[in-house]
């Protein structure tokens, strides 16, 4: 008889086949038009902070986003960040975020001089859970005319910043109507949700501002880089502003009203991802069916199954993971030992924040369904070219 970890290893194989080489757990996909775009980028010599490429990512992203502007950054962590900054976080805030995300999440706070405090997620989203937040705020908040405080610590309540995890939309709608009656702005960090949609609305444009990622891993990539998405003209402005050092517009003059960034993508790293933008629909079609293969050679296991995106919502399926029945940190290990040693690149979830080290001191909720799933959760390889296969 097979042991779990084998049938999940022969059930990945039955997915995506049987590899000669390392699979890794996402690698991007480049259209032909790419080597062009890239050789005219270089052509032109605008390959710094400025160039048509940015113009034209920029505007790709808004329509595939819905969002009236986008500001390219250099990278997720600075779009989340300044998306912080924009919204109002100052130092000495508190940012309510989950403690299951990639540890950019929590830094974007830290590096606004703002302090994390990590709220627990949804067991079916794996993104931060409207229940626990609504639970935490009551509490915790005192609310006044025109701030929200946390009571037992002092500090104001600046921002509230959920995460679509793994493409999967978290409760959204719930977080920002208990946001609004708390007068708190939500920051979404849609690091991971690129073409994820919530009730039929692109992620991303139910909060104030929202942050994207084009990291290499990601489903869009320019290399490094990243977005701010928003439709409030003065967070716009203000993002556009402290990306660019600060500088006031004139033809020769150097000018800086504040101590600002140099954030802003450049044109050779835009250059990069217009193809992929050009034919994200395309992309988005094989991550599905790559998610296709997984479910249907997984349904006949019992004690694991393929995560699926509750029906509301689409998801972009960035990482296609798997849940065993019950926590189990063992088994976990076992099957991620199995898969990473059989050339299948695979991954628990993050360690949650609140137990890294440098967290240690951040205030927090209860987080059991966190605890949970960071023992429950393998993400598998999901790069679109594995959709081939089929
Ligand atoms: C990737 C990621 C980021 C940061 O993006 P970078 O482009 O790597 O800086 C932020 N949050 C989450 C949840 C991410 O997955």
């Amino acid at each position: 008889m097979l042991s779990l970890s084998e049938k999940v290893l022969k059930a990945v194989s039955a997915a995506i086949g049987k590899p000669s080489e390392q699979v890794l757990l996402h690698s991007p996909y480049f259209p032909p038009s790419t080597y062009a775009d890239v050789k005219s980028c270089i052509d032109t010599g605008w390959v710094s902070s400025a160039g048509a490429f940015v113009t034209e990512l920029e505007s790709a992203v808004c329509e595939i986003v819905g969002c009236k502007h986008a500001i390219a950054t250099v990278n997720g962590t600075t779009a989340l960040q300044v998306a912080l900054y924009s919204s109002g976080v100052t130092a000495g805030d508190e940012v309510l975020i989950p403690s299951l995300t990639f540890v950019a999440t929590a830094n974007a706070v830290r590096h606004q001089g703002a302090i994390p405090h990590f709220v627990d997620v949804s067991p079916d989203r794996m993104g931060m859970s409207s229940s626990a937040l609504r639970e935490r705020l009551i509490e915790i908040a005192h609310k006044s005319n025109n701030n929200t405080k946390n009571r037992l610590t002092g500090r104001r309540i600046a921002a509230i910043c959920p995460m679509h995890c793994f493409g999967i939309p978290c409760e959204i709608d719930e977080i920002v109507a208990i946001a609004d009656n708390f007068k708190i702005p939500v920051v979404e960090d849609c690091a991971e949700s690129l073409g994820s949609y919530y009730k039929g609305t692109h992620t991303g444009r139910f909060g104030m501002v929202s942050a994207f990622s084009f990291n290499g891993n990601k489903i869009l990539t320019t290399g490094g880089g990243g977005a701010i998405c928003t439709d409030n003209d003065s967070v716009a402005a203000l993002s556009r502003h402290v990306t660019t050092t600060g500088k006031l517009p004139h033809q020769w003059e150097f000018e800086h009203d504040r101590v600002a960034w140099n954030y802003r993508m450049p044109n050779i790293n835009a250059a990069l991802g217009i193809g992929q933008l050009k034919e994200f629909p395309l992309i988005l079609q094989k991550k599905a069916a790559v998610f296709d293969s997984y479910a249907r050679a997984f349904n006949d296991l019992d004690e694991v199954e393929i995560r699926k995106p509750p029906r509301d919502c689409v998801s972009n399926n960035w990482l296609i993971s798997l849940i065993l029945e019950s926590p189990d940190i063992a088994l976990r290990d076992e099957i991620l030992a199995l898969l990473n040693s059989s050339h299948y690149q695979s991954r628990p979830l993050w360690k949650p924040m609140h137990s890294l080290s440098m967290n240690s001191d951040c205030p927090h909720g209860p987080l059991p369904t966190t605890e949970a799933l960071y023992k429950q959760v393998i993400a598998l390889p999901s790069s679109p070219s594995l959709s081939q296969h089929n």
